[in-house]
């Protein structure tokens, strides 16, 4: 197996083919590792030093909705959209939140508040991010419920809340609102929008939606800094929003904040002086190439062993990259072929954890395996992969 490029070994040279089905390997969650060796190599550019007096009231800005948005961030925020042309900055307020999960909750809250009688349903097309429904029910809110896949949801004439996630987590498809309600009427929608970035997907347009939400985790893989940020057209929703964070957080870490802007900074400096193909010291270049890489050696181990099967994706324009290109997305959806009725349990048989379709509203044939992992962890899965070969071939 060829190992996938990194910025030190950009050809992918010589990995060895030792599976060890001992090893557990944990591809549940889109933990982003993979982009660690990328941020090492920029060694300290993006090293902050905070001072002991410094950040330490909770407010930023009065002024603005969000008052507890740092100016460098929102500035950094602006940059960056404008830079990778992937969604409509102008006019429109930002909210910070810790992580783009407590955004979520927040546009449920604003959307759904001051409430009526009966809770509002939240629905999504399956298969669905497993964490709406998990994040929509725990508090059992009087204000929103879960209904589950949009596909199948009958209030569509009634009030109704339609999250659209696009790029797709689990399956990586380019997505609408998928409800129509009597006389062409929509739900409020929410865009989760983590994954529309170079290196996951072709930026085909700048996104233009009501509530977009982005997270810094999916973008440069900063998980651990917990900012997610939502781009808002409607003053007063951006105003509710800011309003549950209050009431769950009072505001977002600011220490947090000032990393963000200083790596986003450093990320659009790298876009606009290496603006050239192949070059690994823009950062979505680097991702792009990575990312590829592991999708191509996937399709090829998955071909091999014909064990499952994996998504298509159309090609389209990259107005960010300037060519044609597929989708590399940030989870496989795996699908087990012939009787194998459940994928997750077929591959924990074989030590690796994946999270299984049923929890995304579908198929248990269908189960989703990371593609963020640690460079490690992705070369043992695919060796593994190559383990299923033998499994094929001997009809098991
Ligand atoms: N939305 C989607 C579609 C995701 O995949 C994730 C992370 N798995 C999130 C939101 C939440 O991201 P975070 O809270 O780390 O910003």
């Amino acid at each position: 197996l060829a190992a996938k490029p990194t910025i030190e070994n950009p050809k992918g040279a010589g990995v060895s083919c030792s599976p060890e089905p001992h090893v557990l390997l944990n591809l549940d969650q889109g933990d982003p590792m993979a982009f660690e060796p990328y941020w090492r190599k920029m060694g300290d550019k993006c090293t902050v030093v905070i001072k002991g007096s410094e950040l330490m009231s909770y407010l930023s800005d009065r002024r603005k909705v969000c008052w507890f948005l740092e100016t460098e961030l929102e500035e950094a925020i602006k940059r960056l959209h404008s830079v990778i042309g992937n969604a409509v900055v102008d006019g429109r307020h930002i909210v910070v939140g810790t992580g783009s999960t407590q955004l979520y909750q927040a546009a449920l809250y604003a959307l759904a508040s001051p409430g009526g009688p009966d809770p509002i349903s939240v629905v999504c097309a399956a298969p669905y991010y497993s964490q709406y429904q998990e994040e929509t029910n725990y508090l059992r809110s009087g204000l929103y419920k879960w209904a589950g896949d949009a596909h199948a949801f009958s209030g569509k004439d009634g009030p109704f809340i339609e999250v659209v996630t696009s790029p797709n987590n689990p399956d990586g498809s380019i997505r609408k609102a998928v409800v129509n309600g009597p006389s062409g009427h929509q739900g409020k929608l929410i865009h989760d929008l983590a994954y529309y970035w170079p290196h996951y997907t072709p930026i085909t347009s700048p996104a233009d939606h009501d509530i977009m939400t982005f997270t810094f985790s999916k973008s440069t893989g900063h998980a651990g800094s917990r900012i997610g940020w939502a781009l808002v057209k409607d003053e007063e929703v951006a105003r509710k929003m800011t309003k549950f964070i209050e009431y769950s957080s009072i505001g977002v870490s600011k220490d947090s904040q000032h990393r963000v802007a200083k790596i986003m900074g450093v990320i659009c400096n790298g876009c606009q002086d290496f603006k050239s193909d192949h070059n690994l010291e823009n950062f979505f270049e680097f991702g792009r190439c990575l990312m590829a890489e592991r999708w191509e050696t996937l399709r090829q181990v998955v071909a091999k062993n014909g064990v499952f099967d994996l998504p298509k994706f159309p090609t389209e324009y990259c107005l960010f990259n300037g060519d044609f290109a597929e989708s590399r997305p940030a989870f496989a959806w795996l699908k087990c072929n012939g009787d194998r009725e459940d994928c997750e349990q077929f591959l924990k048989d074989h030590k690796i954890m994946s999270r299984g379709g049923g929890r995304f509203g579908s198929d248990p044939r269908f189960s989703r395996v990371s593609m963020l992992s640690s460079d490690e962890v992705f070369e043992q899965f695919l060796n593994r992969q190559a383990i299923f070969t033998k499994y094929s071939c001997l009809g098991e």
